[in-house]
């Protein structure tokens, strides 16, 4: 297993005070790693700094050339990525292999093909006597910090745009789930120029706050909790960094009474709970039609209780445990509290699962009302609220009454009312007859408070990169 960080060239150890990384699925030490000095930061962003020049001035060819490399790499050695994020993240084997590292892989290549094809306004004498052109370059170091829920994911979606762009970064994953961001390390230091990618460990308060503050990094992005959002608002600000930010999600699903409710609740219970719910576009605040409320409540339980976890053949499973007790006991106190009202019911689900490990059962809650906690607050676990709805114009109005707006989807057979409904929904994305499909040729990206960062698609390279003007001066 690698354990070493790398910083410009060097695989070191940090120095500071060890984390305990945990298997999820049995709550057990797998390995303890310390984290990165102040030190090593700063030798982290000088490794960058270092690298900038040369970096930049490559081309989009050389540099997707790299891509190309990096994504090879990792597709041969699927099995063993998959493997070490199951372990730290103690999702099925088969999710990461067949679900997550496809896309993985094919980020990179996406962007290995983006960067060639960047367009933009045409270049002309705008001023008579002057010609006018745009370009696109990189912007500096990015500081990139990940969420615990997808790593090697979110590690694709920050690395591939910002290398792509000319940037170089320092990169720092979830203080819970290093394991496969240290042996990129290693497949990256392999590929790149020394100094292009820096991964650095630690924990958010201590080596992402020195991170955040730093004054020679000119870009922060950030996945994580909205709270995190704002204190890199409020670092940013001293030194007016670019931001990019990915924060949480509450995604509404509206449902209506034409909708295919067995489509509908095979959707849910694989979009509700996939990654045990661990996703911020996760189907989980459910707006049905009375009309079809009562079937649906009672089919999408039965096949909630169907959903197989904590099975010792692991290739049988369909979700993992929860990352950690801390997040487990919060799944469950948000259970606790919608279980103390008497219009809830808990139709499923609804208790710790097993005596190892943060299992939760997948739950259903229904009869959540739009002032209900379950309904507003974000729960990131496999718990999805249900909620009754009589006129179309209340379900679109609670839908778009969050803090969040990330995620959406209306369920109907009429394709107009589809269009409509999606029309008015204030999300960064909103699918019609089915829920967090992503592709790399399109955006993922939030409004509100779940951020404005667009990830994939060649979105992600206008953030990543900065846009100027050069004028020439015919004489
Ligand atoms: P988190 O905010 O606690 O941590 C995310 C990252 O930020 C970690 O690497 C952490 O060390 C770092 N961090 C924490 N405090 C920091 C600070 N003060 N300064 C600098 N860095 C700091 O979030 P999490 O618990 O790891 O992830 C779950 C959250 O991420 C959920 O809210 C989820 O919705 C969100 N998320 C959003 C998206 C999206 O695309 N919008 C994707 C995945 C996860």
């Amino acid at each position: 297993m690698d354990t070493a960080m790398l910083i410009g060239s060097r695989f070191e150890a940090g120095t500071e005070i060890e984390e305990n990384i945990l298997n999820p699925k049995t709550g057990e030490t797998v390995l303890n790693l310390p984290e990165a000095s102040l030190g090593q930061i700063d030798a982290a962003v000088e490794a960058a700094e270092k690298a900038f020049t040369g970096w930049s001035q490559t081309t989009p060819g050389e540099r997707s050339g790299y891509l190309l490399k990096i994504a090879d790499a990792i597709e041969k050695d699927a099995l063993g990525f998959a493997t070490l994020e199951a372990l730290n993240c103690g999702k099925p084997i088969n999710a990461v292999l067949n679900d997550e590292i496809p896309a993985i892989v094919d980020c990179y290549r996406f962007f290995a093909g983006a960067v060639r094809n960047l367009h933009g306004p045409v270049a002309g004498e705008y001023l008579p006597g002057h010609t006018s052109m745009i370009r696109r370059d990189a912007i500096g170091i990015v500081g990139s910090i990940a969420p615990w829920n997808y790593p090697l994911m979110m590690m694709a979606w920050k690395l591939a745009p910002a290398i792509a762009g000319g940037n170089t970064v320092v990169f720092k994953p979830s203080e819970q789930t290093p394991l496969t961001a240290l042996k990129m390390a290693k497949l990256l230091a392999e590929i790149l120029p020394e100094g292009v990618v820096n991964v650095i460990l630690g924990r958010g308060e201590s080596v992402g706050n020195a991170l955040i503050n730093h004054p020679k990094i000119g870009m922060l992005s950030i996945t994580g909790d909205v709270a995190t959002g704002k204190k890199v608002l409020q670092a940013a600000a001293k030194t007016v960094k670019r931001t990019h930010l990915e924060l949480g999600g509450k995604a509404p699903v509206i449902i209506f009474d034409d909708a295919d409710i067995d489509a509908v609740v095979s959707g849910i219970r694989t979009f509700g709970y996939y990654n045990a719910g661990q996703d911020c576009t996760a189907a989980c605040r459910i707006y049905t039609d009375a009309k079809v409320y009562d079937k649906f409540v009672a089919d999408l339980s039965s096949a909630v209780s169907s959903i197989k976890f904590n099975l010792a053949d692991d290739t049988e499973n369909e979700i993992g445990p929860l990352i950690s007790k801390r997040q487990r006991d919060r799944v469950e106190s948000f259970v606790a509290r919608a279980s103390e009202h008497k219009h809830m019911e808990i139709t499923t689900g609804g208790k710790v699962s097993g005596d190892k490990g943060f299992f939760y059962a997948p739950t259903v809650i229904a009869g959540a009302t739009q002032d209900d906690e379950i309904v507003r607050r974000e729960v990131f676990g496999p718990v999805v609220s249900v909620t009754r709805f009589t006129d179309v114009e209340d379900a679109v109005s609670w839908a778009n009454d969050s803090d969040y707006g990330l995620a959406s989807s209306v369920w109907t057979k009429d394709i107009n009312r589809g269009m409509k409904t999606a029309a008015r929904l204030q999300y960064g994305c909103t699918w019609i007859n089915t829920h967090f499909m992503l592709t790399n040729e399109m955006p993922h990206g939030g409004l509100k408070q779940s951020g404005y960062g667009k990830d994939m698609s060649v979105y992600a390279l206008e953030d990543y990169t900065a846009v100027r003007h050069v004028m020439i001066n015919h004489g």
